[in-house]
């Protein structure tokens, strides 16, 4: 099977085309004109994972930004935001911070993108 994608490692987002044979391995990857862009397509193809950005509330009312400080499965991308949403947190913090430990079960930690008064 033939399966399209654009790699969204850089901002070339080189058009990738894939070959996938029957039990779903990744056999070949063409288009990319770097090695990220077959070891984004492998992934993409067989467990899709993202970092997640968002914000998280301060008690104050101040939005804070976050990130998870590794990529996640994408299926627990849902998991991971209602979590993040969820909490409320005091000032102040600094960046790189850890605002939620192991997020949802994944083993990931959030963790501030920016320092807040
Ligand atoms: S294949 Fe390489 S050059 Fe192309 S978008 Fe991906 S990272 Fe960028």
């Amino acid at each position: 099977m033939i399966k399209e994608l654009t790699c969204i490692c850089c901002p070339m987002g080189c058009s990738l085309k894939t070959e996938v044979n029957e039990t779903g391995e990744v056999v070949s990857v063409t288009g990319n004109t770097c090695v990220r862009g077959e070891n984004y397509a492998k992934t993409e193809l067989t467990a899709s994972v993202r970092i997640v950005t968002t914000t998280v509330l301060a008690e104050s009312g101040k939005p804070v930004p976050v990130k998870t400080e590794e990529a996640v499965a994408k299926d627990k991308i849902s998991d991971v935001v209602k979590s993040i949403k969820s909490v409320k947190i005091k000032l102040p913090v600094k960046m790189g911070d850890v605002i939620i430990k192991n997020v949802s079960d994944t083993g990931v930690n959030v963790i501030s993108t920016r320092s807040v008064d």
